[in-house]
């Protein structure tokens, strides 16, 4: 086993048992210790940031075969892009020094208070410079869902569906770190029954309760990743919500796709959880029939079994609701089989792509009760035709502004969890 994933370890640190950030986890992400200060790479440890361009700066952090300092950047893209043996020696060096066996930062109390930063107090960024984004529509079940909604029973799921993962190019310009504020975007729709259309702020704003992963080295123009070599091009996953304006989707999508329904934001989490951490919690994903095609065929397990909540905090601070409750092994594509479809013909990956696998649903469950199976408000809702209601009295068939959208995931084992922490986002009124 690995022994950075041995739930006997703990850290000299005191941890709570039930955080997102056990020793076991440790995930990668960039911030700012204080205001003014120049963002650098850390990993979450409990209620702790471990700074590790302090620990690289004093040698006790070592990326081997990359010349220069790796973690005192303002990106993991340096990091992203030395490649998997790479990430294993940091993660084995930085697992080691936070042991509570091992005394080198143990016992060393004026290195620990330059190494240790209260995350509170920490202003947490991107992740890295995302040169491309690209998302998928890898739940079945979602993928059914939307397509009745918007298509009709008849034509729900596309005859592509189970032969190859449905994807488009994604706009990474507008991927921001959680808590930033989403504001209502305009566009163009046409409202039901209207014989035209109009312009003006969405009527149907929706989250989409997703895990993205990060690109690693990535591969060379014209030469595709082969199925068995993708986990190596993963670095990590986070949490992201596909803000999306439904009214605007719903007009422009055919026959190109998702265009200014889903461009103007998207919010991932800040710690990038590796796929080390995951792997004990790798599970089966749905049975695939038909087989996939020979450069899509996976053996063994491919899913990870994370568990994923959507919250709302209502606008005005009212009491939260969770809207969704679902699993990541719903997806029916597995993010190996994501990223061998996505480089088939040749498209290059680069370190800090960020590819995402759509909104997880599982198979609806009965209309009106929450918490859903359902990763968004327009399966949840019907597309408004079954609004939910909340505590404070008022209902929502699609958000309003000031509502606070909170995704959370995190595995459970025996012994300690996984946690991804959150992905926030708050609606503003449209300018
Ligand atoms: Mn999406």
């Amino acid at each position: 086993m690995d022994p950075t994933v041995d739930p006997a370890l703990r850290s000299f640190l005191d941890i709570a048992p039930d955080g997102d950030f056990p020793i076991q986890n440790l995930p990668y992400g960039v911030f700012r210790p204080q205001p003014g200060d120049a963002p650098r790479v850390g990993a979450a440890l409990g209620d702790w940031i471990v700074d590790l361009a302090v620990l690289e700066e004093r040698g006790l952090l070592q990326v081997p075969d990359v010349a220069g300092p790796v973690l005192a950047r303002p990106t993991l893209g340096p990091l992203m892009a030395a490649g998997p043996a790479a990430w294993r020696a940091v993660r084995t060096q930085l697992s080691r020094l936070l042991r509570h066996d091992e005394p080198t930062l143990r016992d060393d109390v004026a290195l620990r208070d330059q190494v240790f930063v209260w995350a509170a107090d920490a202003e947490l960024l991107l992740p890295c410079a995302i040169g491309d984004y690209t998302d998928f529509y890898a739940s079945r079940h979602h993928a059914e869902h939307v397509g009745r909604i918007f298509r009709g029973a008849q034509a729900a799921l596309p005859p592509q569906y189970p032969h190859l993962p449905i994807g488009y190019h994604g706009r990474a310009s507008s991927v921001v770190v959680s808590g930033t504020p989403i504001r209502r975007p305009r566009g163009q729709y046409r409202p039901a029954g209207a014989d035209a259309p109009v312009f003006g702020p969405t009527r149907e704003l929706d989250y989409e309760l997703e895990v993205g992963w990060f690109i690693g080295r990535g591969n060379a123009l014209g030469e595709p990743v082969a199925v068995a070599r993708a986990p190596h091009q993963i670095f990590g996953f986070v949490l992201v919500n596909d803000w999306s304006a439904r009214d605007v989707q719903q007009w422009e999508y055919v026959p190109l796709g998702p265009f200014l329904g889903k461009n103007f934001a998207t919010s991932v989490s800040p710690w990038v959880v590796t796929p080390a951490a995951l792997e004990p919690f790798r599970c089966p994903g749905p049975a695939q029939e038909p087989e996939p095609l020979p450069y899509l065929r996976t053996k063994g397990p491919q899913a990870y079994d994370v568990r994923l909540e959507a919250e709302l905090v209502p606008a005005g601070g009212g009491v939260p609701v969770l809207l969704t409750r679902t699993n990541l092994r719903e997806l029916y594509w597995s993010p190996v089989q994501m990223i061998a479809h996505h480089t088939a013909g040749g498209c290059n990956l680069r370190p800090g792509d960020l590819l995402a696998g759509g909104t997880v649903s599982g198979p609806p469950g009965p209309p009106g009760v929450l918490p859903s199976p359902c990763g968004c408000l327009l399966e949840i809702t019907e597309r408004g035709a079954l609004p939910v209601a909340l505590p404070d009295g008022t209902t929502r068939a699609f958000l309003a502004d000031g509502d606070t959208v909170i995704l959370r995931g995190y595995c459970e084992g025996p012994d300690y969890r996984i946690g991804f922490g959150e992905c926030r986002g708050t609606v503003l009124a449209a300018s």
